[in-house]
This record gives structure tokens, C-alpha cells and sequence, in this order.
């Protein structure tokens, strides 16, 4: 990485202004923090002091108390330093129903009286409606079928399920057939009598502002009921001038509490960011207890947010306060301050990301014209792209369509309805049969164990007539490709010198060199991701089908049951193109402190295995992919590049339907030194030629206009 015009190096160096400009950035964050906090003590100084002496006789009893305090979430940067996701810092109301004693009615009544003045909204999961007449939201309120720990189905009660059955309160009474199960008004009357909200005795019904109590009283008795908690946030995102009606009116057992909010710097990349939430108290609570975290933590869900959850999110603290019995906080220590979490730098490129994302989204929006045989317009079909370097680094991830993290959660329920499935990340999920991209790898395998040479010419008639049956067609048929050498049969995709090279050779070997090039093996990436399958017997055992050795020419020419990521295949020609060094894909480069200065971990790129290839058969093989880069179709998209690029196109048929096929197309660039390489899929797509306008686009994107490498493209020219 010496080469002072190298993109990595350049990149570098951006990073480092960039963490400098971003450790400024961060300062102002924490002295935001801090200037909110010295407001929340002036406001607690003005009710302790200056008000002192209405509050001083209530404060003789002291209540001190132990509290978890979560620490800030390190954030989220590219390559580049270019912020993805920081922290917002946001005013939260937390009710606490220890200090409110008999007044809580009424301070409730209040609370919600001065959230409606202020337009403000609160946490409600109560399934009833919110006016007469009273209706369940829900079709199964008490119950649900669920499964037990082997797998039996089991009806389960739901959180106002268990908690209507409590003996306590009996709003539920499977032993009284007036209350086996009642309904949505007449369990809302025994919760608000429960509550002393209503008098039964003297005929009193449940109005909306009941139902409105009700709710916000049913989230306290849940917590205080199943994990033994008083307090509860109770609304999130509040402004000033709710703060102060609150202080205003002196709400004892109501507290203003600084929490801080996920803030995107991006639309793009939601399928690598992913997402935080709320600790599951069913499925997660358990794990994150034996870590040490409060329960209204904040943990990833999905994405990089999952998968640097123990770097991102630092170590809570725990301090000692000392309350008033209205709530207020008179005094606090810290027995443990918490601590920030790391940020996490990654591999990506989000100019080379937003390029990507951008230009699949155009493709679809081409492809979704088309009318189907009902003459309704089609469906929008899935896309995908990964651009790798050289070592595994990831540097765009790409899936079509895809949603946007700032608003997914309003739409989310649309989004899981959408045939076409944004929510699923197909460069890492999605399997497809790579069709001629697989050539390579096919070459590489006849070329190493010495079953064809580079400049051995193979016959194509046309049709390939080893076997008696099956004897496929080349796609030339009814024309003929003639000799070809390896090279010429890459450049034309010919089909008779890999079923020829491909037989030589043996499925077993191939199946051997396709696991050395990571097809069909987790690329170890940090996100979920699909395995794949390797064409060969046991593949097809698997599937419950028979195996037969002609299956091997259409398992030679990436068909049969061969089906990869199109991360797998773009890691797949980096591996070749970088002479054989089969590292595993990564979006971390590093993580930083929380103030940037220090590095706290560095990714360490080493390969998982290196392939022995003769550089004279790796040069045979690139050429192929850089002859077809001239041919008519591909050079009118590559003639414009600063740099050579090598390709190939694949077309495979769906398993499906004949009829419906998948376009993929693979390359590397620049053709001398590679440093990046790529794959592309599109779902039904005619011909993967169509997808080399896309790489273009990709490619020009990094070797040379706008996006990262623009500041500085004028001062050390990267063209060629
Ligand atoms: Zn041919």
C-alpha cells in the first residue's frame, strides 16, 4: 500500500482528517450532554431550594436506591470517517409509581391532561380500543397458540392474559363462568375498578379518559408484575416546554430522564447498519442479563448493530441516588461510572454504496415496465451487489429493493407484507446459480491438475458428443465455436471446452476447488448470511435427486445444483484475480475509542487458504475476462473507464421455470493490479451483458468521478 495514488492509501488519509474533524464533533456531543444535565440539576435546584420549604417537610424520609445507567452507544463510520449512525440526545418521562403513593390517580389524571395539551404521545399496548364502544384490537387477547420446549403446540397466555388471571385482581376467572372470558368492556370495568378509577357500587361506567388511565396504569402493573420493576418509560422524544409543564406542576414519582436515540447520516446501506431496540424480555433478556445490562438498554437488532453489540455498546454504570418520597432525586454518586462504547469503522465506501444502491434501483425501475402475461405489470424483482477488495474487505453491499432505517419501524408491517421482501439482504441471503461466471473456476481447477494446458485448443461442434446421453448443446448451437484454447473459450463462453475441461477434471476436484475459492462456504462476513450449495452427489442427495456423471457438464458450466451469494462469487474472483489468497469477507476495518483518538482493535485480514496457481494459467484465465471486456457489447460500457477491467457474464436458468432466468455478471478492475472485484444478480434479468452498464457505473464511481476519491482525483491523477 505504498503507491501514493493507490485509492486505500488516499482513503487513509481522508480517514485520519476525518476522525479529527469528527473527535471535535464528538466533544460537542458530550457538552451537550453535559449542559443537559446542569439543566435538569437547575431545575432540581429550584424545586429543593428556592421552594424548599413547602417540599423540605416531605423530604425528611429519604429513600436511597441503587440504579444501572446505560452507557452511550459508540457510532457507526465508513472508510472514510463519513458518519452512518450517531446518537441523538432526547428527554425521556419516566413514571415511577413507588413515589407517587395515593395521589397516583390523580397525578396520572394530570400527567395525561398536560400530554394532550402538548400533543405529546405515550406508550400504550393495552389491547382495547380507545373509545366506546369498547372493542379487543386484538383476535387473540388472552391466548395465542404457541409451541412448548419440544416443539408440541401449546396454548399460551399473552402479557394481559397472565396478568388478568392473577389472583389479585380476577379481572380473568376460568373457575367463575361470568369471567372465563370476558369481554373488552367488561374487563376494562374490572380493571378500572381495580385501579379505584371507577365505582362499581354506585353504577359509574369507564369513559375515554378511564380507558386512557387504564393504559398507562396496565404497563406499570405488567412491569411491576413480571419483572418486578416500578418504573417504566413512559413517553420518549419529549421538548422543554413539556419538561416544564411537568416541573410546573410538581408530579411527584414523574421524572424527566436524558436517554439518547439512534440519528442516521444515511438512507442507504439499512441491510449492513441494521437497527437497535428494546431488550426482547423473552427471547433476549436472559443473555444480556448475565452481561450486566439494565433492562432499558438499548441493544442491535440486526445488521452491524448486532454484530458489534459488545463494542458498540460500552459498559454500563451504576450509581447511588438518594430520593425524596416524591421521587426527586436529592443526591447522587457514581459507585461505577459507565462507559462509552467503541465506534466501529467499516470497510464500506458509501459514496461507492449510494453509486450502487442507485444504480440497481434505476436497472429495476427498467425492468418493472415489463407486462406480464395477465397484462398486469410484473412485480419489482429482487437485485443484488458486492464489491470487494482484495483481502475480503467489503466496500459496497447491495439488495433491491431495500427500506430506509429512519422510518422502517412506522412502515414495517408493510414492509414484512411486500411480495418482493426489502426486509431480505439478498447479496448475503440470496442464492443463485452463477450460469458461466463459474468458467473460471472450472478453468482453474482442469489448468492445476494438469487436465488441459493454456494453449490447448478443444473442438466445439456445437453439441458436446462424449456421452450418449445427455449430449447438451453449447449455447452457439446450431453454430460452432470450432478450437478453442481456455482464453477463447472464457472470451465466448463456450460451453463444449468447459464440459470437456469440466469432465477431465471430476466433480470431486471441482467441488474441491470451489471450496477453496469460499463457493458454498460462509464468507464469514459479520451478517447473516446463506451458505449455498455445490453441485456434485452429495449436493444432489441432499435435494433427493439422482446423481448421474453427466451431471458434471452442467455442474462445469455453473448449473445443476451449484447456487452462491453473490458475496460467495464476488469474493470468488477476488480470490483468483489476487493470485489464489482466499480471505474472508469483512465490513470491519476497525474499532476506535470514543473520542477517536486511540484504534482499540484492528481487523487482521489473513487469508484462510491460498490456492497454488501457476501465474502462466491465472494469466490465461484473466485474459478471457479482459478480451470479453473488448468485445462490441461489454466495450461500450468499459471504453470509458480510466481503467482495464476483466468480466464475465452468466445466465442461469431459474429451477423453477425454464422460462424465467437470472442475469449475474462478474468482474475486476483495474486489469493489471487488481484491486477491486464485483458481482452482480438480477432477478429474471434477460442476459448478465445487461449488468455491465451497472458495473460501469460502479466502477467509474471508484477509479474516478465523485464520491470519495473526488477531493482528491485533481491532485494526484488516478487516470490512466
Ligand atoms: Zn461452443
Amino acid at each position: 500500500m505504498n503507491n501514493p495514488f493507490d485509492p486505500g492509501h488516499i482513503q487513509e488519509e481522508k480517514a485520519e482528517r476525518e476522525a479529527r474533524r469528527l473527535k471535535l464533533r464528538t466533544n460537542l456531543l458530550i457538552a451537550l450532554f453535559c449542559a443537559a444535565l446542569a439543566g435538569f440539576v437547575a431545575v432540581l435546584y429550584q424545586t429543593q431550594i428556592v421552594r424548599g420549604s413547602d417540599y423540605r417537610a416531605n423530604s425528611a424520609v429519604r429513600i436511597p436506591q441503587t440504579e444501572q445507567v446505560n452507557s452511550v452507544r459508540g457510532e457507526i463510520v465508513d472508510t472514510c470517517g463519513r458518519m452512518l449512525v450517531t446518537n441523538e440526545v432526547s428527554y425521556n418521562v419516566e413514571l415511577d409509581t413507588s413515589a407517587m403513593g395515593s395521589e397516583r390517580n390523580g397525578i396520572l389524571r394530570r400527567l395525561l391532561e398536560i400530554c394532550r395539551e402538548e400533543g405529546v404521545e405515550w406508550a400504550d399496548s393495552l389491547p382495547i380500543s380507545k373509545t366506546a364502544p369498547w372493542t379487543f384490537t386484538t383476535d387473540t387477547p388472552y391466548s395465542y397458540q404457541g409451541e412448548n420446549g419440544d416443539g408440541e403446540p401449546e396454548e399460551k397466555a399473552t402479557s394481559l392474559g397472565s396478568l388478568a388471571a392473577l389472583p389479585q385482581y380476577k379481572w380473568l376467572d376460568k373457575s367463575d363462568p361470568q369471567k372465563e372470558n370476558p369481554s373488552a368492556g367488561e374487563l376494562l370495568s374490572s380493571m378500572c375498578a381495580s385501579f379505584r378509577l371507577i365505582d362499581v357500587k354506585k353504577g359509574e361506567v369507564p369513559g375515554a379518559t378511564e380507558r386512557e388511565l387504564a393504559g398507562v396504569l396496565y404497563e406499570l402493573y405488567l412491569r411491576s408484575n413480571s419483572i418486578n420493576n416500578n418504573t417504566y418509560v413512559f413517553a420518549r422524544g419529549v421538548d422543554i416546554t413539556f419538561i416544564s409543564k411537568v416541573k410546573e406542576n410538581a408530579l411527584a414519582g414523574v421524572r424527566i430522564e436524558t436517554a439518547t436515540t439512534r440519528r442516521y447520516g444515511t438512507s442507504y446501506a439499512a441491510h449492513v447498519l441494521g437497527y437497535t431496540g428494546a431488550i426482547d424480555p423473552g427471547s433476549e433478556w436472559e443473555h444480556y442479563q448475565e452481561l450486566d445490562y439494565p433492562m432499558n438498554a438499548t441493544v442491535g437488532k440486526e445488521g452491524v448493530e448486532l454484530a458489534f453489540e459488545e463494542q458498540l455498546h460500552g459498559t454500563s454504570g451504576t450509581r447511588r441516588i438518594v430520593k425524596d418520597q416524591d421521587g426527586n432525586v436529592i443526591s447522587q454518586e457514581w459507585s461505577k461510572e459507565p462507559e462509552p462504547g467503541d465506534n466501529a469503522v467499516l470497510t464500506l465506501d458509501m459514496a461507492l454504496q449510494a453509486t450502487t444502491e442507485d444504480l440497481l434501483a434505476q436497472y429495476a425501475a427498467r425492468q418493472e415496465v415489463k407486462v406480464g402475461e395477465d397484462g398486469e405489470p410484473e412485480p419489482a424483482k429482487g437485485m443484488a451487489a458486492a464489491v470487494v477488495d482484495m483481502s475480503g474487505g467489503v466496500l459496497a453491499l447491495a439488495s433491491y429493493p431495500t427500506y430506509d432505517l429512519s422510518t422502517f419501524r412506522e412502515n414495517y408491517s408493510e414492509l414484512l407484507a411486500d411480495k418482493s421482501e426489502p426486509l431480505n439482504n439478498r447479496a448475503t441471503m440470496g442464492r443463485y446459480a452463477p450460469g458461466s461466471t463459474f468458467k473460471m473456476l472450472t478453468a482453474v481447477a482442469a489448468l492445476s491438475e494438469k487436465k488441459i494446458t493454456p494453449r490447448e485448443r478443444i473442438e466445439c461442434t456445437g453439441t458436446y458428443t462424449f456421452y450418449t446421453t445427455p449430449q447438451p448443446h453449447c449455447w452457439i448451437w446450431p453454430g460452432r465455436h470450432n478450437w478453442e484454447n481456455v482464453t477463447d473459450a472464457i472470451k465466448d463462453s463456450c460451453n463444449c471446452f468447459f464440459f470437456e475441461a469440466g469432465r477431465r477434471t471430476g466433480i470431486a476436484k471441482l467441488r474441491e476447488y470451489a471450496q477453496q475459492f469460499g463457493l458454498g462456504e460462509y464468507t464469514g462476513i459479520e451478517l447473516a448470511e446463506e451458505k449455498g450449495w455445490v453441485a456434485g452427489p452429495e449436493t444432489s442427495e441432499h435435494f433427493d435427486l439422482p446423481w448421474f456423471d453427466g451431471n458434471t457438464l452442467n455442474a462445469s458450466i455453473g448449473q445443476d445444483n451449484n447456487m452462491f451469494t453473490p458475496l460467495q462469487l464476488a469474493n470468488y474472483v477476488a480470490t483468483l484475480v489476487n493470485g489464489g489468497n482466499h480471505y474472508a469477507c469483512h465490513l470491519l476495518k476497525e474499532f476506535k475509542s470514543s473520542d477517536y483518538s486511540r484504534v482499540t482493535q484492528t481487523y487482521d485480514a489473513a487469508p484462510l487458504n491460498t490456492i497454488d496457481i501457476d501465474p502462466a494459467h491465472l494469466a490465461a484465465i484473466k485474459q478471457g475476462m479482459y478480451d470479453l471486456s473488448k468485445t462490441y457489447t461489454m466495450a461500450r460500457w468499459f471504453d470509458s473507464l480510466p481503467v482495464e477491467v476483466g468480466c464475465k457474464t452468466g445466465t442461469a436458468e431459474t429451477s423453477a421455470k425454464a422460462a424465467s432466468t437470472n442475469a449475474v455478471f462478474v468482474c475486476f478492475a483495474p486489469y493489471d493490479d487488481p484491486q477491486i472485484a464485483l458481482c452482480l444478480v438480477a432477478e429474471g434479468g434477460d442476459a448478465g451483458g445487461s449488468l455491465a452498464e451497472l458495473a460501469a457505473g460502479i466502477l467509474a464511481q471508484y477509479f474516478s468521478t465523485g464520491g470519495s476519491l473526488s477531493a482528491v482525483a485533481g491532485e494526484n491523477t488516478l487516470l490512466r
